[in-house]
C-alpha cells in the first residue's frame, strides 16, 4: 500500500516519541508498504512561537530572545540524542542554524516594532523546520533512508491568505511530482502546517494545519489511506478531556467528520477533510500509543453504528453576536449588508440564526473576531438598518453530529427536552442544511454538563448493538 502517516505535535513531543514513531515507521515500511510521512512540531511549540512572537512586537522592553531560544535548542537536542545519537553532530548543525535565523528574526521584529502576517507566519513554521529533522535523523538511525522536505519543497502552494492559507488544487502535479519519486527509495519527511505562495513566501495553514497538509499530501501521491497518528485511539463520542465515558467511533463518514471538526472536535482539522473526499481516499485516525488499535475509519459510506447521533462537540472561544431593531422587519437587504461587512473585516460565521419575526439576527463567530465584527457593524449601523448590537463572550457552542439525523423527526425535541429538564438556557440554536448537525449555544459554565447531558441522551457511552 502507499501510505501518507501524518504523527501530531503530542506524538513527537520528546526523543522517546520520536523514536516510537520512527519505529511505527520502519514496521509499516517492513511490510512492504511505500510511506510519506508528515510531521507537526513537538507538542506546545506553536504556542511558544507565537507568544514569543507578540511579545517581540509588542514590547518596550527586549524580551528575553536569547534564553527562549536557549530553551527551544535544549528541547530539540535532547530529543536528537534520544532518537538519533549516532547523527547529533549532523542534524545539530542544520537545528543550530535555523536557530541563529530565528533569533535574527525575533531581534529583526523588535527592532521595527512590527509583525507583518508574512513574518509571523514565517517564524510560527519553525516548529516544524526544528521536528522534521529530528524525525527524519531518527529514521536513519533505525536504517530506513530518509529525507525532509519543508512544505514548499514538496509544492504545497497556497492562496496568500497568511495564518489560513488555502492549497490551490493546480499543486497537485507540483506535490506528485516532488514527492512520489522519493518513495521507493526512502521515507520523506514533510514538514506540515506550511506551504508557500506562487513566488514563493512561507503561509502556514491555520492552526493545527498539518492534518491538511496530510491530507494535500495524500490526495496528490494517490495514497490509498491517510493514517493521523494522535494522543487519542480515534475520533471519539466527544471530546475524551472533557467526557469520560466518551467512546471511539469505529467508522464515520466524511461529511460527519467534517461537521465533528468544524464544531470543535480537534483530532481533525476542518479543511483536511475535503482533498481526501474529493479522491475517496480512507482517512485512519490512529493513538501513536496503542499502535495495535484500530482506530476510527474516516471513509464515504462510514456508517457502521446505526444510531442518528454519533458525537457531541463543544467549541469554546466564540463570540455571540445579536443584531436587533424593528426596522429590520420586511426589509430586503439587511442580511445582506450585515454579511456582507463581516466579511469584508474577514469575519468567520460559524452559526447564524434568524427569528422569523425579522426583528432579531444572531451570529457566533470566532471570539477572536469579535472586535473586527463590532466595528463593522458599527459603520453598518450609522445607515439606520438595525436599533442595536449586542455581544456576549461568555458562550460556548455546542453540536450534535450524525448524518442519519437528516429526516430522522424527534431529535430536536429529545435535545431540548433532556437540556430544559436539567434547567440549562438555550441561547441560540441552528440547524445546517445538511442536517448532520444541531447546533447550540449555552453560557460557558455549563458547557460540559451540556454535552455530558446530551452524550448520556443519546447513549453515546453505550457499544451500540449491531
Ligand atoms: P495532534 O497533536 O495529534 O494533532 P490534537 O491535540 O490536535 O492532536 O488533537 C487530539 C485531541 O483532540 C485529543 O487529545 C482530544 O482531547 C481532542 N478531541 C476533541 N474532540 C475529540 C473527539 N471527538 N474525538 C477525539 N479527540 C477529540
Ligand atoms: N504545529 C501547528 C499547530 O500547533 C500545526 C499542527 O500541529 O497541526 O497548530
Ligand atoms: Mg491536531
Amino acid at each position: 500500500m502507499r501510505l501518507l502517516m501524518k504523527f501530531g505535535g503530542t506524538s513527537v513531543g520528546d526523543g522517546e516519541r520520536m523514536r516510537r514513531v520512527a519505529e511505527i515507521i520502519a514496521h509499516s515500511r517492513q511490510d512492504g508498504n511505500e510511506l510519506a510521512v508528515v510531521v507537526s512540531a513537538m507538542t506546545g511549540v506553536t504556542d511558544q512561537l507565537i507568544g514569543m512572537a507578540l511579545e517581540v512586537a509588542n514590547g518596550v522592553r527586549k524580551p528575553p530572545i536569547d534564553p527562549f531560544i536557549d530553551s527551544l535548542r535544549e528541547r530539540h537536542r535532547k530529543a536528537l540524542e534520544v532518537a538519533a545519537p549516532d547523527l547529533v553532530n549532523e542534524v545539530g548543525t542544520t537545528m543550530d542554524e535555523r536557530l541563529e535565523s530565528l533569533k535574527n528574526i525575533f531581534n529583526a521584529v523588535f527592532n521595527l516594532s512590527e509583525l507583518t502576517p508574512r513574518s509571523r507566519d514565517y517564524i510560527i513554521s519553525f516548529g516544524e523546520r526544528l521536528s522534521a529533522p529530528i524525525l527524519s535523523a531518527a529514521l536513519r538511525h533505525q536504517g530506513v533512508p530518509s529525507q525532509v522536505l519543508d512544505g514548499c519543497e514538496a509544492g504545497i502552494v497556497t492562496t496568500p491568505n497568511h495564518g489560513d492559507a488555502l492549497a490551490i488544487h493546480s499543486c497537485e502535479a507540483r506535490i506528485k511530482g516532488r514527492v512520489a519519486p522519493l518513495l521507493s527509495i526512502s521515507v520523506p519527511v514533510i514538514m506540515g502546517y506550511m506551504g508557500c505562495t506562487e513566488r514563493g513566501v512561507v503561509t502556514t495553514l491555520g492552526r493545527s494545519g498539518s492534518d491538511y497538509s496530510a491530507t494535500i499530501v495524500g490526495a496528490a501521491i494517490g495514497a490509498d489511506e491517510i493514517w493521523i497518528w494522535t494522543d487519542v485511539d480515534g475520533v471519539m463520542t466527544s471530546d475524551p478531556r472533557l467526557i469520560k465515558d466518551a467512546r471511539v467511533v469505529p467508522s464515520i463518514s466524511y461529511l460527519e467528520a467534517m461537521e465533528l471538526s468544524y464544531f470543535g472536535a480537534k483530532v481533525l482539522h476542518p479543511r483536511s477533510l475535503e482533498p481526501a473526499m474529493r479522491k475517496d481516499i480512507p482517512i485512519r485516525v490512529k493513538n501513536t500509543f496503542n499502535p495495535g488499535y484500530p482506530g476510527t475509519l474516516v471513509f464515504r459510506e462510514g456508517r457502521v453504528d446505526t444510531r442518528v447521533v454519533k458525537a457531541i462537540t463543544l467549541i469554546d472561544k466564540v463570540a455571540l453576536v445579536n443584531v436587533t431593531g424593528v426596522q429590520m422587519i420586511g426589509r430586503p437587504g439587511v442580511a445582506k449588508t450585515i454579511f456582507a461587512a463581516l466579511a469584508d473585516k474577514d469575519v468567520n460565521i460559524m452559526m447564524i440564526s434568524q427569528g422569523s419575526s425579522e426583528a432579531n439576527i444572531s451570529l457566533i463567530i470566532e471570539e477572536s473576531h469579535l472586535e473586527n465584527a463590532l466595528e463593522a457593524l458599527s459603520a453598518v449601523h450609522k445607515s439606520g438598518y438595525f436599533r442595536e448590537v449586542a455581544s456576549d463572550r461568555d458562550v460556548v457552542a455546542i453540536a450534535v453530529v450524525g448524518a442519519g439525523m437528516a429526516g430522522t423527526p424527534g431529535i430536536a425535541g429529545r435535545i431540548f427536552t433532556a437540556l430544559g429538564a436539567a434547567c440549562i438556557n438555550i441561547v441560540m440554536i441552528s440547524q445546517g442544511s445538511s442536517e448532520a448537525n444541531i447546533s447550540l449555544v449555552v453560557k460557558t459554565a455549563e458547557g460540559v454538563k451540556a454535552v455530558q447531558i446530551l452524550h448520556d441522551e443519546f447513549r453515546l457511552a453505550e457499544v451500540p448493538d449491531e
